[in-house]
């Protein structure tokens, strides 16, 4: 069986030890293994990063830009390649494996614009001959630790800034889909980047533990469920370490009943089912405002879900795939249940799907629960898979008090024509990322992408703007040459 290493030091290995199994999730079978990193693996990589930094950080920022371009263009030949390692351990179908990349190389791309990033402020004459300024200085070793559900985009939103800024990096990746980010590595060292700036450590709790304690570790950005977000920022914090830890996510739709229905039973499906609803900003809430609209939209919904196709990666016209493991279907599938049994209605039931050929495969169909109340654990909990629950509301008031009392606040969108509303909407939601008509608003490359309450735990973003003060830290220099004219004497107050 195909064993799944590390990648130290600009080589590829696979130390004996801790093994886990990785599934293709089409077939239900386990196909690889990999390696879980010890102490001793993630130490020897901490150490290739903290060495490659010296000379790392006194790399011009035009030169590491350069070999972002050259990244770059790798990714984009090797396109098909990277699709298809995210379909044989992730599950999703190649269009939407192809739109995650393409949103990572959009990070790189932003990357690519380092010295225009890096520049600094400067002010001439702050006193008699005196100039100050202010310059974004690297931090040294950083780390990632990523989740499964974007093996290529979630490492792209850090380790290409992380590194243009002039920081070494190594990131941990989830291990069930352990392969794309060793490839991506193998990409950045054919692009030029020298050996030890991007290590990759394969691993669980052992190896996040290990980068969690050594103080040679400057700051951690973490994507992944709240639970293990909350505890990387606290350990982190306590290690004295920058964090930004984003979490998980409940992100609601309103319809409002002047809404385009039929252009947002569309966004709605997309949103709610594509990649399985295993997406931090899929829609898994839709707030219907009014019984006539409520009734509309989910006849129409019920109709077009009827012709959504779930399969296997390979063939482009299955909608979605696979979740990610047959513990994640049935966790699913007992949320499903527990709103039955609540009082929900189950409109749409895509348990125990049928899919020829795989029927071994962790499927779930796309499915619907009408009637829904805040107190269900169905609808407190991320479900991350492809259900969309609705709720019926009696106005937009009642439809933003849900949403601002949810104890996530990662996406939400507006359907709706009216600008007012929509305005209102926007302005005062207690959500970090907001759509109005648009379902899936992830903010672009050059924006920064992170939610509020339990969605994010810290104060920085991930990627863009954000992301460069994140992997920087200011330094501020005041400066003053001696002068044949001015000659200042002695003060004791302070300077003004
Ligand atoms: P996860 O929290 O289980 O794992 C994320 C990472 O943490 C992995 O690398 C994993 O190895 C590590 N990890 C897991 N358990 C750990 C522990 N006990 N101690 C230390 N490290 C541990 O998340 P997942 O299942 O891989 O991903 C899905 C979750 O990620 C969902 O909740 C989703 O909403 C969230 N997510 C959030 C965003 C965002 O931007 N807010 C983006 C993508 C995914």
């Amino acid at each position: 069986m195909k064993v799944v290493g590390h990648f130290i030091n600009g080589e590829t290995c696979t130390p004996k030890g801790r093994m886990q199994e990785v599934f293709n999730p089409a077939t239900g079978e386990a196909e690889k293994l990999v390696v879980l990193a010890s102490k001793q693996t993630v130490n020897e990589a901490i150490t290739c990063a903290e060495n490659a930094f010296p000379a790392w950080r006194n790399t011009p920022a035009s030169k590491r830009a350069r070999v972002m371009f050259a990244f770059k263009a790798l990714l984009e030949k090797h396109a098909d390649d990277i699709v298809a390692l995210i379909g044989a351990e992730h599950g999703k179908i190649s269009h939407d494996a192809a739109g995650e990349l393409q949103r990572g190389i959009e990070n790189v791309e932003f990357a690519c614009a380092a010295p225009q990033l890096l520049k600094g402020e400067h002010s001439k004459n702050v006193g008699p001959n005196i100039d100050a300024w202010s310059e974004y200085q690297p931090l040294g070793v950083v780390s990632g630790i990523t989740p499964f559900n974007f093996p290529a985009m979630v490492p792209l939103w850090m380790f290409p800034l992380a590194i243009v800024c002039g920081n070494t990096f190594v990131l941990k990746p989830s291990e069930r889909d352990p392969s794309c980010a060793i490839f991506l590595a193998k990409l950045l060292k054919e692009a030029g980047l020298p050996d030890g700036v991007f290590n990759v450590v394969n691993g669980d709790k052992e190896a996040v533990d290990c980068l969690l304690e050594d103080a040679r570790i400057k700051a951690v950005s973490f994507v992944g469920s709240t639970p293990i977000a909350e505890y990387i920022y606290t350990q982190a914090n306590a290690n004295g370490k920058r964090c930004q830890a984003l979490g998980g996510a409940k992100n609601h739709a309103i319809v409002m009943p002047d809404a385009d229905i039929d252009n947002a039973v569309n966004q709605l499906l997309g949103a709610a089912f594509g990649s399985s609803g295993e997406r931090c900003m899929a829609l898994s809430v839709v707030l219907a405002v009014g019984d006539d609209i409520a009734d509309i939209m989910v006849d129409k919904l019920q109709s077009a879900m009827t012709s959504l196709k779930v399969g296997a990666y390979e063939d482009a016209s299955n909608d979605f795939g696979p979740l990610i493991t047959l513990q994640h279907k049935e966790k699913v599938e007992g949320y499903i249940s527990s709103a039955a049994e609540e009082g929900a209605s189950i409109l749409v039931d895509g348990r125990n799907p049928h899919v020829d050929g795989f029927e071994n495969g962790f499927f779930l169909g796309a499915t619907l629960i009408d009637k829904v109340t805040p107190k269900m654990a169905s609808y407190q909990a991320e479900i991350f898979g492809p259900v969309l629950q609705v709720m019926r509301v009696k106005n937009m008031e009642e439809a933003m008090a849900l949403i601002d009392e949810h104890e996530y606040g990662n996406g939400t969108c507006i359907f709706t024509r009216d600008g007012e509303a929509a305005r209102y909407f926007s302005d005062h939601i207690q959500v970090g990322m907001v759509g109005i008509n648009v379902p899936l608003p992830v903010p672009v490359s050059y924006h920064s992408f992170g939610g509020w309450k339990r969605s994010l735990f810290g104060d920085l973003h991930a990627y863009g703007p954000d992301g460069v003060r994140f992997y920087t830290k200011r330094k501020t220099i005041t400066q003053r040459w001696p002068s044949s004219t001015i000659r200042e004497g002695v003060s004791f107050s302070f300077p003004s």
